[in-house]
């Protein structure tokens, strides 16, 4: 056995920290001496409004969120959120430019299919792996909006730059799995959608940030509670947000201003990944990932056992002896087999450097 607690490695709902679970326990039967749950109150009384104020000021203070950006909370996960970014910014040309670079950008493409004409800025790759570079996109001038997934959580793809277009269209971002793990350029973006159940919370809340003059355009057929342009004017209440998750969430993003914040997040992510791609690199290639250099993610890491291609056998072994030393989630996605460690703001640099250790070790014993 192993003195240390669990190490989770798992991709989403991920780890929290810890100190923020602790806190939420002991608010969980009587927040703030009410006698009643914070998910108890109506999210219209004083607690919740605080909260829900708390949370996007949270946002703006973290992510420097210029005065023309609405910050929302939504629900429908990072799914809804491709559905909904097609039903509020496509209405302008019914046209919109996507960079397909892995599973989710895929899928949002996909979705947005359903509500207009998606061009594929470059052609889909068989295997995900790499971001060709800008210079080759061909972006229309009559896109509603550019479309692109900042970290893609299953491939483990990272746009190393943030797109721009020629044309002035406004650029879109799914950045689920890598918001508040670095600092950005708000300023940049027409629209940033992320679920929360990665780096900032439960599972529940999803945050769009949208540039204002973007807002009202939605399609006829938007639903109301995908409609940005209603949730912005009724500030986040309109109807009966996730209120827990929005609570859990809030305290988060407390957690990470008292760790130093975005740079702080910024710096210990590329630490923290490091570790892992150099045992790749040291390891003759019984370590290997697919993914080219300048676009690996350093926030979730895919790597194969056993050679480039994998040896599966070695792989199930691999999860077996993790799992002994207390070191789970670390399969990779369904869909691409493998090995991932998704090492979000809530996993410390020790955890990685335990990971990296029984790497060492395993690759001694099996290579
Ligand atoms: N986008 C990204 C980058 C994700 O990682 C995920 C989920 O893992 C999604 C979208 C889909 O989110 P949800 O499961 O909340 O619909």
């Amino acid at each position: 056995g192993s003195s240390h607690s669990a190490l989770n490695f798992g991709a989403g709902p991920a780890k929290l920290p810890r100190e923020v679970l602790a806190e939420v326990q002991t608010e969980l039967l009587s927040y703030q001496d009410s006698g009643m749950s914070l998910m108890e109150m109506s999210h219209r009384g004083k607690e919740y409004t605080k909260i829900n104020n708390d949370a996007q000021k949270a946002i703006r203070e973290l992510l420097n969120v210029p005065d023309n950006y609405k910050v929302l909370f939504m629900q429908g996960g990072g799914t809804g959120a491709f559905a909904a970014v097609a039903l509020n910014l496509m209405n302008r040309t019914g046209v919109a430019d996507y960079a397909v670079t892995g599973t989710w950008s895929s899928k949002a493409a996909k979705e947005a299919a359903k509500y207009g004409k998606v061009n594929l800025v470059f052609p889909k790759a068989d295997k995900p792996g790499s971001i060709p570079p800008e210079s080759s996109w061909t972006l229309n001038p009559d896109a509603s909006y550019v479309y692109y997934c900042d970290n893609e959580t299953v491939d483990g793809v990272e746009f190393p730059f943030i797109p721009t277009s020629p044309h002035g269209v406004p650029i879109v971002s799914d950045m689920s799995s890598s918001i508040m793990t670095k600092k950005i350029d708000i300023s940049k973006f027409g629209c940033i959608v992320a679920g929360a159940q990665k780096n900032i919370g439960p599972a529940g809340v999803t945050v769009v940030i949208i540039r204002e003059d973007l807002l009202g355009n939605p399609m006829k057929i938007c639903p109301t509670v995908f409609d940005f342009t209603v949730i912005s004017q009724q500030n986040s209440v309109h109807n009966t947000p996730a209120t827990f998750s929005v609570y859990v969430m809030e305290k988060v993003l407390q957690w990470i201003k008292k760790n130093g914040g975005l740079q702080a997040m910024e710096n210990q992510s590329q630490d923290k990944s490091k570790l892992l791609y150099e045992e790749m690199e040291n390891s003759n290639n019984f370590y290997s990932c697919p993914i080219d250099e300048n676009c690996r993610s350093r926030i979730n890491v895919p790597f194969r056992v056993g050679g480039p291609q994998g040896n599966e056998e070695l792989e199930a072994k691999f999860l077996e002896e993790a799992e002994k030393l207390k070191m789970f989630q670390l399969k990779g996605h369904r869909l691409v087999g493998g090995i991932r460690a998704s090492l979000y703001n809530a996993v410390t640099r020790d955890e990685v450097a335990l990971l990296v250790k029984f790497m060492k070790e395993f690759r001694a014993q099996f290579s």
